[in-house]
């Protein structure tokens, strides 16, 4: 199915893509022109297994399998505007999901590593980017609560999947000068926010709420807190 779908990635599918950039995206307020351009380039239906092919680009989050879902478009520019990439950042995600948000990362810094605790979900996202010849996405299968530690410190952190609170290894991973956004909260609504490091002190600042699915780790949701 996805090899069909590469091939539909013609100008009707740009179109798609520039309509859901000015209706869900510009038109709520995201300006970073970086942002707007690589989610130009990246062909969302290729990491979302729907049809028909114009539900890849709706106003919404979708199922990926295994009770995951990929974000909203709206979500993925909001968040990555959020961290202020400049290019030359290594970045770690975690929640790879469907691979999307990755992609997206890949176009805009140096180096990204996205880990993602459901095997078959990790494994099909690399499969995706190695067939959209992205090169600097490395895509660990793990808990990533606990951050990666092995690759840290990151310029930047995204958490793709809500927490109750922000897991310590997070913080600490995050490099001198470093940005990590991550949404904290109850299991139905989170704040999306937004922790700087600067001079060794830690800013914390809360942008808006956010609904995700949760984190499930040794520092985010324990499996028995909400199932
Ligand atoms: N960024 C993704 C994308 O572009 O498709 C969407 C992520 S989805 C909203 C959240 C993902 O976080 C799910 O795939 C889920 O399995 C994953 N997840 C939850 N807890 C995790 C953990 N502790 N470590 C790594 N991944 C986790």
């Amino acid at each position: 199915m996805e090899d069909s779908r590469a091939e539909e990635d013609d100008e009707y599918c740009r179109k798609l893509r520039e309509s859901m950039i000015e209706d869900q995206i510009i038109a709520r307020g995201v300006r970073d022109r970086r942002v707007i351009e690589a989610m130009k380039s990246i062909p969302r239906h290729l990491f979302v297994p729907v049809s028909p092919i114009e539900r890849a680009y709706s106003d919404t989050p979708l199922p990926i399998g295994e009770g995951q879902t990929i974000s909203q478009p709206y979500m993925v520019a909001w968040m990555t505007e959020l961290l202020r990439l400049e290019g030359d950042e290594k970045v770690l995600e975690v929640g790879t999901g469907s691979g999307y948000q990755a992609a997206i990362l890949a176009k805009l810094s140096r180096e990204v590593y996205t880990i993602e605790r459901v095997k078959s979900l990790a494994e099909t996202a690399r499969e995706r980017l190695d067939k959209l010849g992205i090169e600097n996405v490395h895509v660990v299968i793990g808990d990533g609560s606990a951050g990666l530690p092995e690759y840290a410190p990151y310029d930047r952190i995204i958490v793709t999947a809500g927490t109750p609170r922000i897991p310590p290894a997070l913080v600490e991973q995050l490099a001198e000068g470093g940005r990590l956004v991550i949404p904290v909260g109850s299991s139905s609504l989170q704040m999306l926010t937004v922790l700087k490091k600067k001079n060794g002190k830690i800013y914390k600042k809360e942008e808006g709420s956010c609904v995700f699915v949760p984190l499930v780790g040794v520092q985010g949701w324990k499996p028995e807190e909400f199932f």
